[in-house]
């Protein structure tokens, strides 16, 4: 099975090779801004915008989109194109005009091993020079794409894009349903409960601070840029921090596991509740359903959802008894038919678990059956540990 799997190395490039990735930048980022220009009426569609620009080069104002190399525009409108698609499938919202003060990247396609340099301690990027890289784990697979970027708080990176034969996977350990939350990041059917990250609301008193601090020096002043430094690497941290305990969660829930089934979230809706708008973004469910998605496939692993709508809460899953309400203070409750007391999550993650199996037999990869287990680590709570990459 050949999958693409993504890895991330620091780049310090000298000032002279800033300067340059900071031209590179500025054409991707001027280049996708054109392209969303052109589509405010209708998106024209990734062709018909790409043709434009030889035509934009050699257009007076613009000549100088020849210092970019020419591959890094058309992958801006790839991304462009990409962001469409989502806002079509309604995976995401209208694409935005980028920002220069936001983070900064541009890609390269189809870069060649020979970019690396055999000692691993510099990449050739083209019309930017060899840059000074350090290869923390080693590059495995075959690479497809690099794109470079610039965070706010002025550290530079690479993201080199591989394909790689993963063996293919063995099916082991059962089925586990997911319900997430916000008292905790999720609870198993198991009866196992995962405590969500704390980072962003522990760091709060100290953005707070840098905020404040931030908003007393005057724009464009030199401690200003240093406040809003500080502030960016902060943010940078807690989203770091945020990502790792995704990483980490996800893999082992995708390794411990042949079938998960989770609540189709709909976070947007949610997000747009101020009050639990920032419980939400400090747990991040979507960006972790995503890795779930992503690495099930790679061990081998089926995530299926279930429908947002789907009573998950509200139904006993002994007896099936649908209650009338579930207020969301209730945390412990017992069934009026069959006497079962139930934790409110546990129960909705076990009705999860059986409906999301009750869905998916019939696209069941491996043709097993799928059996939901509800012994084991009951009533533990424990954090992702057990971590060797992704
Ligand atoms: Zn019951």
């Amino acid at each position: 099975m050949i999958v693409r799997k993504g890895f991330k190395y620091r780049i310090y490039p000298n000032q002279e090779q800033q300067r340059k990735l900071a031209v590179q930048f500025g054409h991707a980022r001027y280049i996708y801004n054109w392209g969303l220009g052109q589509s405010q009426d209708k998106y024209p569609g990734y062709n018909h915008l790409a043709k434009q620009l030889p035509i934009l080069k050699k257009t007076s104002e613009t000549t100088w989109l020849k210092e970019a190399h020419s591959q890094v525009l058309q992958q801006s409108l790839k991304d462009l194109d990409r962001a469409f698609q989502n806002f079509f499938a309604k995976r995401g919202g209208y694409p935005h005009f980028k920002s220069k003060r936001a983070k900064q990247s541009a890609r390269y396609p189809q870069p060649k091993e020979s970019w690396i340099a055999p000692d691993g301690r510099r990449i050739q990027l083209s019309k930017v020079g060899h840059v000074r890289l350090v290869l923390h784990r080693p590059l495995e697979g075959v690479m497809k794409n690099v794109t470079v970027s610039r965070t706010r708080s002025g550290r530079y990176f690479v993201s080199i894009q591989v394909e790689i034969e993963m063996a293919t996977p063995i099916f082991a350990g059962g089925a586990v349903g997911l319900d997430l939350g916000l008292r905790e990041f999720a609870t198993l059917s198991t009866g196992e409960k995962i405590a969500p990250p704390q980072y962003y609301r522990k760091a709060q008193k100290k953005r707070r601070r840098l905020a404040r601090q931030l908003s007393r020096k005057k724009l464009g002043g030199h401690n200003h840029e240093k406040a809003r430094l500080r502030l960016a690497r902060l943010d940078e941290k807690i989203s770091n921090q945020r990502r790792d305990f995704h990483h980490k969660l996800s893999r082992m829930l995708v390794e411990e596991n042949q079938f998960i089934g989770l609540e189709d979230l709909n976070v947007r809706g949610m997000l747009a509740n101020h009050h639990l708008a920032k419980s939400i973004g400090d747990a991040g469910w979507s960006a972790f359903v995503t890795m779930l998605g992503y690495k099930g496939e790679w061990y081998g692993c089926q995530v299926e959802k279930v429908s947002r709508w789907y009573p998950s809460s509200k139904t006993c899953s002994v007896c099936g008894t649908k209650m009338e309400a579930m207020p969301l203070n209730v945390r412990i409750w017992q069934c009026p038919m069959c006497g079962t007391v139930h934790d409110r999550d546990v129960n909705a993650a076990i009705n999860i678990l059986k409906q999301s199996t009750a869905g998916a037999v019939e696209n069941n990869a491996w043709g097993q059956s799928v059996r939901p287990s509800t012994d084991g680590y009951a009533g533990r709570t424990r954090k992702p540990t057990r971590f060797s990459g992704w």
